[in-house]
């Protein structure tokens, strides 16, 4: 088996790529520019940026954040993205090192194991690229394009299509309770007369109702919002962003991300108002909190909701 630091660098390698081009994104996509074309240029002089001026992060500190042509600053955004999407596809990069050093030790889990955590991680890091490009996009314009949280949604649900795919016949089955319901031809020939879902529709299923009530959830609280404190709270856009969280972790991870989002921005909040800068109508970016949400969910959601689920037992 191949050290696990070496699945970790060329993580970050590849975040660092992917880091670059969600720059490109960050810039482009409120302002429903071309994201090919013109290509790499600075904003103030409009001077096409050379090669060996585009390295991720490296070039950022030898430039000493200055255009080499006109001398305008760069935002430190450009490094700081780059620099949190090599850490997020690091870590996945690590957790794919994980899943797959216990599907090779050991042959006792199920046949789908694998390729399921292995399409799980893919998730993940689709989903870490796509918030991080929506918490900067929504702090610095208020929108969250389409384009991320769309694209998000159709992408989970092919992932988890993909998933389906590697289930064995009897695993992830919904099950009735014996004697009370007879189903004759639902599921398997060995197995009739407890199936209710089969494992593809259930698992397929589970995913596509998971994202759209986490939209209706958030267009709930809005039109309530809205009621009783007559203006606007969040857009449609946030609606979107968490079905597109649920759509690629499911529906509680969802539900965890939009709890730390709605904590992390009343603090803010609070905070803003006890320093004098913000009033009882001032704005917050709640797409921003929301993304920053997602990326806590993804990261810790699972040991969060099985212990409250023990705690419950
Ligand atoms: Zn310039």
């Amino acid at each position: 088996m191949t050290p696990r630091i070496v699945y970790e660098a060329a993580g970050f390698v590849l975040g660092l790529i992917f880091g670059s081009f969600l720059n490109v994104c960050i810039s482009r996509l409120p302002r429903q520019a071309s994201l090919v074309r013109p290509g790499s240029h600075c904003p103030e002089c409009e001077a096409p940026i050379r090669w060996y001026d585009n390295i991720p992060v490296l070039s950022w500190f030898l430039l000493r954040a200055r255009c080499r042509d006109c001398g305008q600053p760069i935002p430190w955004r450009y490094p700081v993205v780059e620099l949190a999407t090599a850490i997020w596809f690091a870590i996945q990069a690590a957790r794919l090192h994980t899943v797959l050093a216990f599907y090779f030790s050991s042959h006792t889990g199920p046949s789908s194991y694998a390729p399921f955590a292995i399409l799980a991680n893919i998730a993940t890091a689709i989903l870490g690229f796509l918030l991080i490009g929506l918490m900067v996009m929504d702090w610095q314009t208020g929108l969250l394009p389409d384009s991320f949280t769309l694209t998000g949604i159709l992408l989970g649900v092919c992932l988890i299509g993909l998933q389906a795919v590697f289930l064995g016949p009897t695993e992830d089955q919904i099950l009735l309770p014996e004697n009370r319901i007879h189903l004759t031809s639902a599921g398997i020939p060995n197995d009739t007369g407890n199936v209710f879902l089969t494992g593809p529709e259930a698992l397929v299923g589970g995913r596509i109702l998971a994202a759209l009530g986490a939209f209706l959830l958030l267009l709930f609280i809005r039109w309530l919002y809205r009621k009783l404190r007559h203006r606007e709270g969040m857009g449609l856009g946030d609606a979107k962003m968490l079905a597109m969280i649920a759509a690629l972790l499911g529906f509680w991870p969802a539900m965890l991300s939009f709890f730390f989002g709605a904590l992390a921005a009343s603090i803010y909040g609070v905070f803003l108002v006890a320093r004098g800068r913000a009033g009882s109508t001032s704005k917050l970016p709640f797409g921003s909190f929301l993304a920053a949400g997602g990326l806590i969910a993804a990261q810790v959601g699972d040991r969060i909701i099985d212990a409250y689920a023990r705690l419950l037992r």
